[in-house]
């Protein structure tokens, strides 16, 4: 089936031809985080949507060259630094950090290239293309000293969010920090310094200042992908005013169509409501994994639903994650146990086909992929049952699933962790010992000290409540078996 993608642009499915079909280069830009917070899930949902793009077309065989830029300079950075009262690249490089870290827990794969905006090669191309806009008239400097895009000259500005200019103008000028514009809809290309500004500037042509966000991006993009990009990707509150912008911004100074595929992911609902810290209903990453969940559990919740379509985050949602992964965990052992065991008289087995694939090739639809994995999970199990499944036919599902996972990346991890078992030694010192602790998953920590008062009444020869804390552990999901190297801690598969 023909790679297809809805098309912001056209508001159209079409077909995904890449630019250079032989060499099957596909350069994608993603825009990244704003550096002045920790990143949401409704973040995550957008790049986990992007890892799987990045992913699929890996699959099929294409070469990504993909770009996700950092932004370390606006409004909200600076007001950040401010308040906390450190240079803003202190102020930012702690939130990079933290995007990195969540970035690997949720198994996204690193873009190519992270360009920041401070960055003097992008701040240089900034100032290049800015001067380029108001060479062709496309751009001013106004009274405030502030540069902005005189989007009456752009006669395309608008065609990405199906956007009425003149609804603009009918509203006339309006006071507020907009006097010195020509038209409302003018956004800022470079913003003339002021004092909340403090240290952060830059010189330009027009006087000390900083760039406004939606440069950065058209910047960082030309800059490292050329004139021409396959793919641009983003949340769909990107699309305006930032996106169509980016379009404005540079084809504006190349003349050249920037993006050929604009593809935008939905909202993010918590309980069916918009995510805010005002509802008390706004995660990060590290809220969900306090309460116990995985990386790879909440990749699987905010992957799961197709990315067009809002996707309303709920703790039900979670514990079905937790199940279906389980299940998936279960099917490989059991795949597994049946090829080692050379079982050769498997009748009717079923065997792998593309419906996977052909899913994702259908604009990235990943709730039919997953469909038809879970279908195919309860099919192979029956047979399995049935003692209709036949080695080769585990080992064709198997390699299936290798085939899949690169996209999905749900594969049960295999940690290995020290953990320290501490109790009082016979000097009355904490006797402290290492011991290995094989988990599939990250233990949450009202476990880890379950089964480190577990430990302690070992060491004092407490069995019976060593025994209770073993019953405990087991109420909330965790397996729990003494080997001479420690306590072996697994969750049970469940669901
Ligand atoms: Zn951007």
């Amino acid at each position: 089936m023909a790679l297809r993608f809805f098309n912001t642009y056209s508001r159209e499915i079409e077909e995904f031809q890449p630019r250079d079909p032989p060499e099957r280069k596909i350069d994608i830009y993603t825009c990244g985080p704003t550096v002045y917070s920790r990143a949401h899930i409704g973040n995550f949902r957008a790049y986990i949507f992007e890892d799987l793009l990045q992913r699929h077309l890996e699959l099929r065989g294409d070469k990504v060259h993909r770009v996700m830029n950092i932004t370390d300079v606006d409004d909200k950075t600076i007001r950040g630094a401010r308040e906390a009262k450190i240079p803003l690249s202190k102020f930012t490089a702690r939130f990079k950090q933290a995007f990195f870290e969540d970035i690997e827990t949720l198994r996204i794969k690193r873009a190519d290239e992270f360009p920041a905006a401070t960055d003097k090669r992008y701040i240089d191309r900034m100032i290049e293309m800015i001067g380029a806009l108001i060479s062709r008239g496309l751009a001013y400097q106004a009274e405030d000293k502030s540069v902005y895009f005189r989007i009456n000259k752009f006669p395309d500005y608008g065609k990405l969010a199906h956007f009425d200019l003149t609804q603009l103008q009918s509203t006339g000028r309006v006071k507020h920090d907009e006097y010195d514009k020509e038209h409302i809809g003018d956004f800022a290309l470079w913003k003339a310094w002021d004092e909340e500004d403090g240290d952060v500037g830059w010189e330009s042509p027009w006087g000390r200042g900083r760039p406004g966000w939606h440069i950065e991006c058209s910047a960082m993009a030309t800059a490292l992908l050329g004139e021409q990009i396959d793919i641009h990707c983003g949340g769909v509150d990107n699309i305006f005013p930032h996106h169509e912008a980016e379009i404005a911004q540079s084809e504006g100074v190349t003349g050249k169509k920037f993006v050929r595929y604009w593809l935008h992911c939905a909202h993010l609902l918590v309980d069916g409501q918009k995510m805010s810290k005002s509802l008390g209903n706004f995660y990060t990453l590290p809220n969900l994994l306090e309460k116990g969940y995985t990386g790879r559990e909440i990749r699987y919740a905010l992957m799961r639903v197709h990315y067009r379509a809002p996707l309303n985050f709920t703790w039900e949602g979670m514990e079905e994650a937790r199940q279906a992964l389980a299940r998936i965990n279960e099917w490989l052992l059991r795949l597994r146990e049946t090829a080692a065991k050379k079982i050769d008289k498997g009748k009717n087995t079923k065997q792998p086909g593309q419906q996977f694939e052909e899913a994702l090739d259908d604009d990235l639809n990943i709730s039919a992929a997953l469909g038809f994995l879970f279908e195919s999970i309860r099919e192979t199990n029956r047979a399995m049952d049935e003692s209709k499944f036949d080695s080769a036919s585990a080992n064709a599902w198997l390699n299936w699933w290798e085939r899949i996972n690169s996209v999905l990346v749900l594969e049960p991890v295999q940690e290995s962790v020290s953990v320290i078992i501490s109790g009082s030694g016979v000097d009355g010192k904490a006797a402290v010992g290492s011991g290995r602790v094989i988990i599939e998953e990250a233990i949450p920590p009202d476990v880890a000290k379950l089964a480190e008062e577990r430990a302690q009444a070992r060491l004092a020869k407490d069995f019976q409540k060593s025994d209770e804390l073993r019953n405990e552990l087991s109420a909330r999901g965790w397996e729990v078996r003494d080997t001479k190297d420690g306590q072996k801690i697994t969750r049970r598969a469940g669901g």
